[in-house]
């Protein structure tokens, strides 16, 4: 069976978004083929997460290497050579609010689970991540829909 869909990869390659991005979608798609259901983008929450699972009280953010300054690859230690002085900066402060918005959600008792761009492709990765969220039961904490 194909991995991901010929569909879903050719969005792979064409969207530079900082929501429904390739990268998203193909962690949406495993989630789903998995049984697993979510609401997307929730603006009510700190840092409008990508993907929220609400009875189980646990969001996904999918960062993108390049714009949320992944540590771990070649993407997101990449400097645009003569931007420097804007990127450097703007990265930084990508970085601040990620780690505010899951300091606030974790305070508000949010389980938050990141996964990274480069990280997407690995197939141990996203079955980690499926395992995960099937391991918080839902409805088991107090729910906050609407
Ligand atoms: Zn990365």
């Amino acid at each position: 069976m194909d991995f991901i869909s010929a569909t879903v990869r050719s969005r792979v390659m064409s969207r530079i978004r900082s929501q429904n991005t390739g990268p998203e979608l193909l962690v949406r798609s495993c989630l789903h083929a998995n049984g697993l259901r979510y609401k997307l983008h929730d603006r009510k929450l700190p840092g409008t997460p990508d993907i929220v699972f609400p009875s189980r009280r646990a969001c996904v953010f999918v960062h993108g290497c390049f714009w949320h300054g992944c540590k771990r690859c070649k993407d997101g230690t990449r400097v645009i050579g003569s931007n420097r002085s804007y990127w450097v900066p703007k990265i930084e402060r990508n970085r601040r609010r990620d780690r505010l918005s899951s300091k606030e959600l974790k305070h508000l008792g949010w389980q938050v689970l990141v996964i990274w761009e480069c990280e997407t492709t690995n197939r141990k990765r996203i079955r980690g991540l499926v395992d995960t969220i099937k391991r918080i039961k839902p409805g088991t904490l107090r729910r906050t829909e609407r």
